[in-house]
């Protein structure tokens, strides 16, 4: 109540968990069901609740599809509060869904070339982007997805970008790279090494990437957007940012 007036808190959407899968000792990828379909545009966010914690995920899937998708790092009991639980909560626990997914971190139809940069969960709304934009049929776009990780393990989504990749040769390029090349865990990588933001520069330069029709989006670590952003700038792009935790 305020003033006499009652304020209308937004009505929650109940959601079953009904599928996780734990990538590695951090990872996990769920599937919440909601209970009446939920709409959002490919790149937005949603808000998931459980027992009144409630937190932003990125979504992974794209609108076509039924159950929401979600990637999402896992952080020790005694740093993070939801997390810990959505790794833990046996399907078909009921979580809480706000009816309205959320963010601006979209695509920007003005540009024609879309140049995406993420630290490993980041890799969520270029997937929901990605996964929307082929299966919508559309063409005329280039999407340059650099994606880093410490470990390999960590590229969850590796297979479905390659396979993507493999289906449209002219339109998608995907570079992964780990920070940690000469790790045990990474002892199969034969990849790109160094920190993503330490490959952008060299990447915009060798495909010759222009500002006019390349937007920057850069999703993830925020020392990795800082760095990111900046360059960017310094190189006439503009950017798109969406941060999951602040520095
Ligand atoms: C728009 C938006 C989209 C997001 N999308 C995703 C997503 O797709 N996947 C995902 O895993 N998270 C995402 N997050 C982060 C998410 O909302 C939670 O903050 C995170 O899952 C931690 O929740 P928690 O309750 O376990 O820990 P909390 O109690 O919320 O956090 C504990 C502390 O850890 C910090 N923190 C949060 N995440 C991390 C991290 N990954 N590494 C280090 N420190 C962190 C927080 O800022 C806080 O200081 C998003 C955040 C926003 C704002």
């Amino acid at each position: 109540m305020k003033g006499g007036v009652i304020v209308n808190q937004p009505k929650l959407i109940t959601a079953s968990l009904v599928n996780r899968e734990q990538v590695t000792d951090g990872l996990v990828t769920i599937k919440i069901r909601p209970d009446i379909p939920i709409r959002f545009k490919p790149g937005q966010y949603c808000t998931v609740g459980y027992k009144g914690v409630e937190r932003a995920y990125s979504i992974v899937s794209a609108p076509h599809e039924c159950d929401l998708e979600l990637f999402v790092e896992v952080l020790p009991e005694s740093e993070g509060v939801l997390t810990p639980l959505l790794a833990t909560l046996n399907l078909g626990s009921q979580l809480t869904l706000r009816p309205k997914c959320k963010g601006i971190f979209t695509l920007d139809k003005k540009y024609s070339s879309h140049l995406m940069i993420s630290t490993v969960t980041g890799i969520a709304p270029y997937i929901s982007i990605l996964r929307d934009y082929f299966y919508s049929d559309k063409t005329g776009d280039k999407f340059h997805v650099l994606q880093g990780a410490s470990y390999m393990d960590e590229f969850v989504y590796n297979t479905e970008m390659v396979n993507m990749v493999s289906v449209h040769p002219d339109s998608l390029f995907y570079v992964p790279t780990v920070s940690r090349p000469s790790e045990s865990r990474n002892i199969s990588w034969n990849g790109h090494v160094g920190r993503v933001n330490n490959i952008v520069e060299r990447y915009i330069e060798d495909i010759d990437l222009n500002p006019e029709s390349t937007l920057v989006y850069t999703c993830g670590h925020p020392g990795m957007i800082n760095s990111v952003k900046e360059l960017a700038h310094s190189n006439g792009f503009k950017v798109k940012e969406e941060r999951f935790w602040k520095d």
